[in-house]
């Protein structure tokens, strides 16, 4: 919240003279009064409590009903209209502040200024003031109106009264919105709905104080239009029926304070869970880090001791060293091939087109020793280019290609890239004609340092060694391409891996 600035002392006169030329004006309207009208001046009394009490309610600043039901019989009674609304005022303010005092209503903005400034005097005269001068821009845009209207039936005496209420209506809004402009007046809703450049409305409450002073003419010309038609019944009428627009305003109101207070908690929670989510990766890739070491001294050691001391050893402890050197050389490629993963998937990377035939050819390229040892026989389709990250998508690709030349037999090996693209979607496939893959394992696979057993897999008569992490980098990239990876296989048939990406835009990085 903006702290309020120090309003200088010759803004404060300022607005204690404004609040008494509103007095002024209200004390003028008694020469006003016709006494064959005591009627309507009480109904309107009566109507004036009603609606002001809706006002106290408060959790809807803008006073809707109040200011249609005041504008509408400033044009149906003149100026005692607003002699009336300051006597009627005045008590309504006390018994506001002692309602609210004893939290039967909640207060409005401003009365909670009044509130705040309770037990020094100076500051509760100040703020009474800056409330007072709120209603006096009111009661100043309520004579103008009288004025102008009278003024207008006089030269046109023809004209039909409720031709009249409108242009008086446009003119009053112009009035009122160049006077909140230039004058030094406190803020407060309806100054803003006035003003609504100056205060720079942003909130949520914006759009709803905007809707609040675009159905004000609409109200106050239903009011006027009751009373031509069916006398005081119909302005009773109309104005009670303002209250319909103001509770749905109201509604739309505190339903969008909810949302936008759900909204920045649910920010607040995202961000939580994305620094958890930091905190943990640094944790996991500095553990990883760190054993890195203790596994490379392990191998070292158990080599230097072989190579030392191999030909004397006992058999039982050579084969236990042996297996010490195959275990250490095997979790020291876990921890590199770990570490990749996390260099690869926390790499910040901008999307943008991917060439997905240059991408094929530059794994291919890479493989090109193990592709030519084994003889194996590569068909790439021509590849869409695609939104995406481009290194990342490179290493799904590498990947994949890679997996499929390890698992297929040498001689006659044979791989097909090949790609479709249909509704706003990229299916791309490699495909083997390897040793497949057992159903049970289709799932589990593609997660972190999960191979299918040795002993159900061999090529060429032999073991296949591997960590068990690339088909997991392969799901985050995908996965974070909002795509899908999958594989169809059968032991024996070969396998094909699918990749889905859909179109994207940049969004994520
Ligand atoms: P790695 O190949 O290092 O073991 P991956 O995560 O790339 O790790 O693959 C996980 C497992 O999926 C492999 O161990 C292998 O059992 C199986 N696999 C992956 N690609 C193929 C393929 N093209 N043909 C047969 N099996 C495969």
């Amino acid at each position: 919240m903006a702290t309020a600035r120090a309003v200088p002392r010759s803004v404060r006169v300022f607005r204690a003279l404004f609040v008494l030329a509103g007095w002024a004006i209200a004390a003028w309207g008694i020469t006003a009064f016709e006494p064959g009208r005591t009627a309507t001046y009480v109904g309107y009394a009566v109507l004036m409590i009603a609606v002001r009490f809706f006002r106290i309610e408060g959790s809807f600043d803008f006073p809707l009903p109040y200011l249609a039901t005041a504008i509408a019989f400033t044009y149906i009674i003149g100026f005692p209209s607003i002699t009336l609304d300051y006597a009627i005022g005045a008590p309504i303010l006390l018994a506001q502040l002692a309602l609210a005092e004893r939290g039967w209503v909640r207060s409005s903005p401003a009365l909670q200024l009044v509130h705040a400034a309770r037990g020094n005097r100076r500051e509760s005269v100040r703020a009474l003031i800056d409330i007072m001068a709120a209603y006096t821009i009111v009661t100043i845009g309520l004579a103008f109106r009288v004025i102008v209207f009278h003024t207008l039936r006089e030269h046109f005496a023809a004209s039909n009264a409720m031709a009249l209420i409108a242009i008086t209506e446009l003119l009053a809004m112009a009035f009122v919105g160049v006077l909140t402009f230039s004058l030094p007046l406190p803020p407060g809703e309806v100054f803003k709905a006035q003003a609504p450049w100056r205060f720079a409305l942003e909130d949520e409450r914006a759009d709803i104080t905007y809707a609040s002073t675009l159905l004000l003419p609409l109200l106050v010309f239903l009011i006027c239009y009751g009373f031509e038609v069916h006398g005081i019944a119909g302005a009773f009428a109309w104005s009670a029926c303002t209250l319909g627009p103001h509770y749905l305003l109201k509604l739309l109101k505190d339903r969008r304070t909810s949302l936008v207070q759900r909204h920045q908690a649910l920010r607040d929670l995202n961000a939580d869970l994305k620094r958890q989510q930091e905190d943990q990766k640094a944790f996991v890739y500095t553990v990883t880090h760190d054993l890195k070491s203790p596994v490379s001294a392990i191998l070292l050691t158990a080599d230097a001791a072989l190579e030392r001391d191999g030909e004397e050893m006992p058999a039982g402890t050579r084969d236990d060293l042996d297996r010490i050197a195959l275990l250490a050389a095997g979790t020291e490629d876990m921890i590199r091939d770990l570490m990749g993963l996390f260099e690869i998937v926390s790499a910040r990377e901008p999307f943008q087109p991917v060439n997905l035939s240059d991408a094929v050819t530059r794994a291919l390229d890479v493989l090109r020793p193990q592709l030519a040892a084994k003889r194996v026989h590569v068909e790439v389709d021509a590849l869409p280019t695609i939104l995406g990250q481009p290194s990342k998508l490179g290493h799904v690709l590498a990947n994949l290609l890679g997996n499929a030349v390890k698992y297929v037999p040498s001689g006659s090996g044979r791989i097909a890239v090949t790609a479709d693209q249909c509704d706003g979607e990229t299916l791309l496939c490699v495909r083997d004609n390897g040793i497949g893959i057992a159903r049970d394992y289709h799932r589990t696979i593609f997660e972190l340092f999960v191979r299918v057993p040795a002993h159900e897999q061999t090529v060429d008569g032999a073991a296949v060694p591997g960590t068990g992490v690339g088909l997991a980098i392969v799901k985050q990239v995908v996965e974070a391409h909002r795509g899908a990876v999958w594989v169809e296989s059968a032991p024996g048939t070969g396998s094909s891996f699918f990749v889905r990406l859909p179109d994207l835009y940049p969004t994520r990085q």
